[in-house]
């Protein structure tokens, strides 16, 4: 038989509570970070005239700013982003 006290319960559960968070923490925070930032540079527009930045998926070549209305190109945005 395997003798626990109660120091040696408390241990382990502290030991694999942390494990376990860490672990979540690792994996959640792994993915967030992993996500693709290229990906939403695609959908991210950048307005020509009021340079407000928005997020359009619906469109690839033009796509209205919903601040001020005006109509920006993709290739227009990617100039100024590089
Ligand atoms: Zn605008």
């Amino acid at each position: 038989m395997i003798r626990l006290d109660i120091s040696t319960l408390i241990f382990f559960y502290t030991l694999f509570s942390a494990i376990i968070i860490l672990l979540i923490w690792f994996l959640f925070g792994h993915k967030k970070a992993g996500r693709p930032i290229g990906k939403d540079m695609d959908y991210t527009w950048k307005c020509s005239v009021c340079f407000h930045s928005y997020i359009d998926s619906k469109h690839d070549e033009i796509s209205v700013c919903p601040l001020c209305g005006s109509y920006n190109k993709k290739a227009e945005v990617r100039d100024l982003g590089t």
